[in-house]
């Protein structure tokens, strides 16, 4: 019966082992010809001062709608494309859309102080990265000290030398860098104060269970705290209660995300978010 019951259990397990392999394979076929289709596309989540609540910028986030399928989240689809070249492609994509879209905003008087893009960490130590960045500011005319580059703690644990001589090259155009995710690697915080970086992004998963996990708590104020003396701006992410924001003010946080403003928007319905947090432009001169 035993013996039974653990053939059963080897079954299921390949089963499932099989169902994963089959949709990482379809994924990885679908994902080659979805930037020549026109299957991706960018949402934009608004940031928000936690004082003020002021609108200080926005998070392009990639989507993808395979036709025929429903939609497929990057955090399945990205991890396959960054196993293979494709993404390359696919970031410098990315790149170059929201840095188009941010230009067009510009032009039709929505006048956001920053874009936020998350670069992988194959696509930053790929050869020509900086040079990409340079082919996507003059295509688009975007201005790059509006512009901050997202990048996780495994960029940096992969290759710390050229993430220094990347970042600081980029710095001096004017780029700005978040650290991403920050608190989920496994690195060391001694490369922190060696990087030329602006921003913690504080990972999602440490803010959900504000108020109730203690831990959880002390972690933010930790990383409030370093953060405080090292100089750099702390973004709460997957902020989603009123009761969270109130401990982020607490503790002098000066920036989130999170569905409690808003989810990730159509770059048509982030347009009217802004318009509805951005100061008003002055009637034109003629009207004065
Ligand atoms: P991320 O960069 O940390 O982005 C934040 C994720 O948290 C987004 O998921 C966003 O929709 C979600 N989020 C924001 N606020 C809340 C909230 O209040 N509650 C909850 N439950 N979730 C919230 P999304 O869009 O599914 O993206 C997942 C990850 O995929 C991103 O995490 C990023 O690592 C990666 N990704 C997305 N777009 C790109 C891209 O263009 N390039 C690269 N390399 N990675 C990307
Ligand atoms: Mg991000
Ligand atoms: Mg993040
Ligand atoms: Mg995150």
């Amino acid at each position: 019966q035993a013996k039974a019951a653990g053939r059963r259990t080897i079954k299921l397990f390949d089963a499932g082992m099989q169902r994963q392999a089959d949709r990482r394979l379809l994924i990885h076929n679908q994902l080659r010809h979805a930037l020549g289709n026109n299957e991706l596309l960018l949402h934009y989540q608004p940031q928000h001062m936690v004082d003020s609540g002021e609108l200080i910028g926005v998070e392009a986030l990639l989507r993808w709608h395979p036709p025929g399928h429903s939609m497929i989240s990057p955090a399945e689809f990205i991890p396959i494309a960054e196993e293979t070249d494709l993404i390359i492609d696919i970031g410098q994509w990315v790149l170059l859309e929201a840095c188009h879209q941010f230009v067009r905003w510009e032009e039709e008087g929505v006048r956001l102080p920053q874009l936020s893009v998350n670069v992988s960490a194959k696509q930053f130590h790929h050869q020509r990265f900086v040079e990409h960045i340079h082919e996507v500011l003059s295509a688009t005319g975007m201005e790059p000290s509006a512009l901050n580059l997202e990048i996780t703690e495994s960029v940096v644990l992969g290759n710390t030398e050229d993430a220094i001589h990347k970042m600081s090259e980029l710095k001096q155009l004017g780029i700005n860098f978040s650290i991403d995710d920050f608190g989920t690697g496994y690195s060391s915080l001694g490369y922190l104060k060696r990087l030329p970086v602006d921003e913690l992004k504080i990972d999602r998963s440490f803010i959900q269970d504000i108020p109730h996990d203690v831990s959880n708590m002390a972690i933010v104020e930790a990383v409030m705290a370093m953060a405080r003396h090292l100089g750099f701006n702390v973004t709460a992410e997957g902020v989603e209660t009123r009761q969270q924001l109130e401990f982020l003010r607490k503790q002098n946080c000066s920036f989130y995300q999170g569905f409690l403003a808003s989810k990730p928007l159509s770059a048509e319905h982030m347009q009217r978010y802004a318009l509805r947090y951005l100061p008003a432009e002055l009637p034109h001169e003629g009207t004065l």
